[in-house]
């Protein structure tokens, strides 16, 4: 490349490659920084670029599941990352799954070969300040020691994790009411953002036993010897280390009144909402790293929870990650140094296809920028726009990342007419899907931005129920 890049790319992930391809197309010059082959991550085995370093789907590839629909969305805005992805593809029933080394080589091919990216090989030791134009940061969720010791110098020591501890959430309508009841500790703050399923002693025995003797995933070489915060253990950790242990920690019964009886349960498991429309909940303290399969069977023994729709499981894994609904702005710029952009996992998106959105994004509002028009973020009826809400949304008062899942999204309209039948799942799904391929298309028309039509739905796609996404989307 002849003339000197104006915009610098850390990383040659997904986000990474999703956003200098997004930049190089809109005429901009990309510098795209990758330290393969001189270092590795501990998870990585190749020397490409876009190294998908466990499992090779990127998970449902059906509209009426959120997922899906990102894939969708991503089509439509031209995203780099799906279209390679399509043209590598092997068969996976309902998922989008690829053949990894004819998709990292794909894709390194298209990056390599563009006349406005040059790729640059070699780790990237210090955020390059010094550079006088705009820099993205995508070195993903295991970013080289030096590196992020020189984020948290400009983010500040508590704005930088280094694992993720996740707790499962339900969809708030899936919990059984009759069985579950709402109540704040010790009546403190608002009633309705906590709903609690108590249990008996007999019932806590027997859950315990279960959480012990659960299927849990294998500690990776470089998890090994990790320590985890006092509050972040995972349950199966305190469940182990004694029989009344989670009792007296996140199942503790104490200030919450059950008020059907009056009294307190002998334990109780808190779900604590997780957006205002009260539609999602989290189970509070309970990040695991029980397999998926195990979540859905053992967390079903929870009184109230025993039909419960998981919109994400649990995981406890090594992950670096912003503190982004307090740093970053819609944009993704550091607040406090709007030079430096973050995108992929590291701002706090989770996944394969998560980063990619991330890195589209992030390119795609960096370019229009520098073109003097600058883009409002998709709205969060859009799958898109629901995942930039969760990440940048400074209101949210304790950040977990997440892929994403329907509960991120804007709720549809309740039903207007009191006494007519509440549409089923499939239904509401089918509408959000509906809702947001429209709301999609009239965002970007509004931008500016080209994006391809949203294909017809399926035949009889509007009532009928999506295959549930496959157990273990990721290695957590
Ligand atoms: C062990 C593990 C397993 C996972 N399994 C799955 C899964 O099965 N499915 C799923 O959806 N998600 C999975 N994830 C999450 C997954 O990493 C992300 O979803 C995705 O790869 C993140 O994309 P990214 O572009 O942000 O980061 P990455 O894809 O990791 O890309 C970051 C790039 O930056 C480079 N880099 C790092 N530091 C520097 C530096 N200082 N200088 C220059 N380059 C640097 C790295 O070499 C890497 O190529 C897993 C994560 C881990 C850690």
């Amino acid at each position: 490349m002849p003339d000197s890049p104006q915009v610098l790319v850390l990383g040659g992930g997904l986000a990474g490659c999703e956003c200098a391809f997004q930049l190089a197309q809109a005429g901009l010059r990309v510098r795209l920084h990758e330290m393969k082959p001189h270092k590795r991550t501990a998870a990585q085995t190749s020397d490409g670029l876009c190294e998908l370093v466990c499992s090779n789907s990127l998970r449902s590839d059906n509209p009426l599941n959120a997922i899906g629909l990102l894939h969708e969305e991503l089509r439509r805005l031209g995203s780099l990352v799906l279209h390679t992805a399509d043209d590598n593809r092997v068969p996976a029933g309902d998922a989008l799954a690829v053949d990894r080394d004819l998709f990292g080589a794909a894709m390194e091919a298209r990056i390599a070969s563009h006349p406005n990216i040059e790729l640059v090989r070699g780790e990237v030791q210090q955020l390059p300040l010094d550079f006088p134009g705009p820099i993205v940061v995508a070195t993903g969720p295991l970013t080289s020691d030096a590196l992020a010791a020189d984020i948290v110098r400009v983010a500040g020591v508590e704005r930088l994790s280094f694992y993720d501890a996740i707790s499962p959430i339900v969809s708030g309508e899936s919990i059984d009411m009759s069985v579950a009841f709402l109540a704040s500790r010790w009546g403190k703050g608002d009633t309705a953002d906590y709903v609690n399923c108590p249990m008996d002693k007999a019932q806590y025995t027997a859950f315990v036993q279960a959480i012990v003797d659960a299927d849990k995933l294998p500690l990776e070489d470089f998890e090994k010897g990790v320590h985890f915060f006092p509050g972040c253990l995972p349950i199966e950790v305190i469940a182990a280390s004694g029989p009344k242990s989670l009792r007296f920690g996140p199942m503790k019964p104490t200030g919450l009144d059950d008020p059907r009886t009056g009294r307190w349960a002998y334990a109780i498991v808190q779900l604590r909402t997780e957006n205002r429309h009260k539609t999602a909940y989290n189970l509070v303290g309970f990040q695991t790293r029980m397999r998926q399969g195990e979540q859905r069977r053992v967390l079903s023994m929870i009184p109230g929870l025993e039909h419960a729709e998981f919109l994400r499981y649990g995981s406890v894994h090594r992950n670096t990650f912003l503190d982004s609904p307090r740093l970053l702005d819609t944009a993704m710029r550091l607040k406090s140094l709007p030079q430096l952009r973050f995108a992929g996992q590291v701002s706090g998106v989770e996944g394969y296809v998560e980063s990619t959105a991330s890195g589209l994004w992030v390119g795609q509002a960096l370019a229009a920028e520098l073109r003097g028009q600058p883009l409002t973020p998709p709205p969060p009826t859009t799958a898109l726009g629901a995942l930039l809400q969760h990440v940048t949304d400074a209101t949210a008062p304790r950040f977990q990342p997440s892929n994403v899942h329907f509960g991120l999204f804007e709720p549809l309209p309740a039903a207007a007419e009191p006494g007519k039948r509440r549409p089923g799942k499939p239904e509401r799904k089918a509408a959000m899907t509906a809702r947001a391929r429209q709301e999609l298309s009239t965002w970007a028309v509004l931008q500016g931005l080209p994006v391809a039509e949203a294909p017809a739905p399926a035949p009889d796609a509007e009532a009928t129920e999506p295959a549930p996404e496959s157990a273990d989307p990721t290695c957590g």
